[in-house]
């Protein structure tokens, strides 16, 4: 079953206050919304990203607005071994104590190719991204995210990684993967921990990503990133607290 945003939520302007929260892929895209909303609902963001210009750019406009001065950490997610997963977790738990909110938003397309077409680079490239790295943040983070009384982690899946569709590849199978993580993680976390875990699919937004996907298509038929926010920040917040192990759409079509 697939979830959607409750009718009744509206978030408080500081429905995130207090609360330290990592973005990865903050720089562009729906990232870049995201770590600007939760700063703007009073979160202390954490800035993750692989160029380091963009990440700067959003801390900039996080200062102009007046937001909690966020953090940068710069991370190139392909080539990250676990040593350096573990060191950002100490740098966070040196600098913040806890972690409030892990967002997996990072991913790369990969090749757009049949399987038997599919280059074996672009498949581990894209398994690496989109799968290891989470796998490996989240193993590394999740002792900081049990300190708080409620902690949430969001994955960013994708339409096809809960149906498989031809010449989608790599990307596809590794958004499944993505599902399969959330569930096993929030199974296993259910009784045991105040760790929630939840699969969002943002839907067709209008990013680079979705330039790329569909070169053909006007990007203006898909909405920007910001109007998809709402989701972002119910799942964040305290508002979701009782929900876990859940596939939630940020659109209705
Ligand atoms: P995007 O515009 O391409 O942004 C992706 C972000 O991930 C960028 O900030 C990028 O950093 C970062 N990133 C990529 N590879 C990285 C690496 N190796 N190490 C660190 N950071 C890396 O994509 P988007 O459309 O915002 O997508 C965000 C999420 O939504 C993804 O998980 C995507 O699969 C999912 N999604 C998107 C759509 C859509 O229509 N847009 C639909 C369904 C699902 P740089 O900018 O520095 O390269």
């Amino acid at each position: 079953m697939i979830h959607t945003l409750p009718d009744t939520f509206e978030a408080a302007p500081d429905c995130l206050q207090g609360k330290n929260i990592l973005v990865t892929g903050a720089g562009d895209g729906i990232g870049r919304a995201a770590a600007l909303t939760y700063a703007r609902h009073g979160a202390t963001v954490v800035l993750l990203g692989k160029t380091v210009e963009k990440l700067e750019a959003v801390y900039d406009e996080i200062e102009a607005s007046g937001g909690p001065q966020p953090a940068i950490y710069p991370l190139h997610l392909n080539g990250a071994v676990f040593k350096d997963y573990e060191d950002l977790r100490d740098t966070l738990e040196k600098e913040f104590g806890a972690l409030h909110g892990l967002l997996h938003n990072a991913s790369v397309l990969g090749e757009r190719k049949a399987i038997g077409q599919t280059s074996v680079d672009s498949w581990n490239e894209v398994m690496q991204v989109n799968v290891n790295a989470q796998f490996m943040l989240t193993r590394s983070l999740l002792p900081i995210m049990d300190i708080p009384d409620t902690a949430s982690v969001i994955f960013t899946s994708s339409s096809v990684g809960r149906t498989g569709r031809a010449y989608w590849g790599a990307y596809a199978v590794s958004k499944f993967a993505t599902e399969g993580l959330v569930q096993v993680l929030a199974d296993e976390l259910a009784n045991t921990s105040n760790i929630r875990v939840n699969s969002l699919n943002p839907g067709a937004t209008n990013t680079a990503m979705r330039r790329a996907a569909y070169p053909g298509e006007s990007p203006d038929t898909n909405p920007m990133p910001e109007e998809i926010m709402p989701l972002y920040l119910y799942l964040m917040s305290d508002a979701s607290r009782e929900q876990t192990g859940l596939q939630w759409n940020a659109q209705n079509t």
